[in-house]
């Protein structure tokens, strides 16, 4: 072993040693249908007017340090309800690690149905937290009985529940979210990314519960560039979670493109409509496929197993045909087998399934 290698294993944390970094695959010149991004660009009618409102930011000055108009605007926008309040992160990403950050102590867990989304699991390893996840039940609906058993015993401070989950695409059972809520000792963060694709919120909900936060993102809208992410709910826990947060954590160009997008939400909107459209249609079509099961998708997003040749096969032959989707074969258990594909413009989706037909 090179000296080097002897003193960073001194030093780093071996949970974090034993980690591997996100990996973001090379997507150059593919059809990208891996990250759940939007497929369309900024709407060409709202450019001028865009680069007009980012011509007037002064990048010269630190931004807003608390983002207040865009949270006012936000506050409208996404039906916050009154005496909740807001925090902004750099993607919702951010605002699971700020959150962690202030819940990690000796004896705290979170919590979470798995599979999901991988980061809640990954950034309560990087704050030295533990966390246990839960099965779902093999229609990836939430087990209610094993989600009680598991938050009495180890007493979380914080459950995740993605509605809709990634990777599954399934929005739970209205019940069985409030039915871990009722039960869990610690804050319950209902992740709602997924939320212009799904028909179902918890928003208005914020109320009802002292322990409820409702997230959102703007990345799956068509902003995944300008990474902002939103958690919403009771000012006494938002207060405590903002003294985690880095002070410019939302910046300048951020702010004023968000505030511009909100204010013209409804060419998103006819986006997201489109592509809820597109994925029925494309859910159509992979159920036509012999040798593949697909699962019906609240998201933007459909999980699908390849029954006729091994995963790692099909995702090859895709990627060489030009189509990149996500590999979940590797997770094993209730993923093995299964890809992920992000629902594209209809000539994208086109080629993915042509390719599909080839490559079973
Ligand atoms: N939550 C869920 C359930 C997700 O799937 C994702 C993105 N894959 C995120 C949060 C992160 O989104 P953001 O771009 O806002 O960090």
């Amino acid at each position: 072993m090179s000296d080097i290698r002897k003193k960073v294993d001194a030093l780093v944390r071996p949970e974090i040693r034993s980690l591997s970094a996100y990996h973001v695959p090379d997507a150059s010149g593919l059809v990208k249908l891996d990250a759940m991004e939007n497929p369309y660009a900024w709407p060409a009618e709202l450019k001028a007017g865009w680069l007009d409102a980012l011509g007037r930011v002064p990048v010269n000055r630190y931004p807003d340090p608390g983002a207040r108009a865009l949270k006012e605007q936000l506050r409208s926008a996404l039906g916050v309800p009154e005496g909740a309040g807001l925090l902004l992160g750099n993607g919702s990403d951010e605002l699971i690690q700020i959150l962690l950050l202030a819940l990690a102590r000796p004896g705290a867990c979170a919590l979470a149905p798995e599979p999901t989304f991988v980061m809640y699991r990954m950034i309560a390893t990087l704050v030295g937290m533990p966390f246990v996840g839960v099965p779902l039940r093999e229609d990836f609906a939430l087990d209610r009985a094993a989600m009680r058993k598991a938050i009495a015993a180890h007493r979380p401070a914080v459950v995740f529940l993605a509605y809709p989950n990634n990777p599954t695409g399934n929005l739970f059972d209205r019940a069985d979210v409030e039915a871990v809520l009722a039960e869990s000792p610690g804050l319950v963060v209902v992740d709602e990314a997924y939320h212009a694709f799904a028909g179902d919120s918890l928003m208005a909900g914020l109320g009802s519960s002292d322990r409820l936060l409702v997230m959102r993102t703007l990345s799956k809208q068509g902003l995944a560039g300008l990474r902002l992410g939103v958690l919403a709910g009771p000012g006494a826990w938002l207060e405590e979670l903002d003294k985690v947060r880095l002070p410019y954590n939302i910046n300048s160009l951020t702010q004023a493109s968000a505030a511009f997008a909100v204010a013209h939400a409804a060419a998103f909107e006819a986006q997201c409509a489109r592509i809820r459209a597109d994925r029925e249609r494309l859910y159509g079509e992979l159920t036509k496929l012999a040798g593949v099961r697909a699962w019906p998708s609240r998201a933007n997003f459909i999980l699908f197993r390849v029954e006729s040749r091994p995963a790692d096969e099909v995702f090859a032959r895709l990627r060489r045909a030009g189509v990149l989707v996500k590999n979940l074969n590797a997770a094993g258990g209730p993923l093995a087998g299964c890809l992920r594909v992000t629902v594209g413009t209809p000539e994208e989706n086109d080629a993915f399934i042509a390719a599909l037909k080839d490559a079973l």
